[in-house]
């Protein structure tokens, strides 16, 4: 019983290390870069890049996003935004889609707070409780002069 083979300068040399570099037969190139970006999704017909986000890391940020809209906030102060610029603040909306989801969603935010996206409904939902708060102080003054009772 002689133990007199091998030094134990490496550890790592009785597991089975795989070698992916040496051998050019298998034609297989394994890089150490980072994986490739996911293939291209398809666009939603409202998506403003419009090129289906290549370039992309993950397939989670391949998102489409709609024309936003804001709407200037003229009743809040305007905010400072480091150095020595200020801005408006607003709220913002508007459709986006992340590649899985099976349906668009409304955004819903607030300067650069991150937002919330809600569903198609639940958009319907937000629009009309502020058109029917809106619309209710502004309409009543109107009909207290006694219209016609039929729409
Ligand atoms: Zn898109």
């Amino acid at each position: 019983m002689s133990a007199s083979t091998t030094p134990s300068t490496s550890p790592a040399s009785q597991f089975p290390v795989p070698v992916w570099s040496g051998n050019p037969d298998d034609g297989i190139v394994m890089t150490a870069r980072a994986l490739p970006s996911p293939a291209p999704i398809t666009c939603q017909p409202w998506c403003e890049a419009n090129n289906g986000h290549p370039g992309q890391r993950l397939r989670e940020d391949q998102c489409c996003f709609g024309l936003e809209h804001r709407v200037p906030l003229s009743n809040e102060p305007i905010e400072l935004i480091g150095n020595a610029s200020s801005e408006q603040q607003y709220l913002s909306t508007y459709l986006m889609r992340p590649a899985d989801d099976s349906a668009s969603r409304v955004f819903i935010g607030y300067n650069e707070v991150p937002g919330r996206a809600a569903t198609l409904e639940e958009a319907r939902k937000f629009a009309h409780a502020i058109l029917a708060l809106a619309d209710g102080i502004e309409v009543r003054p109107h009909r207290a002069g006694g219209g016609p009772a039929g729409d």
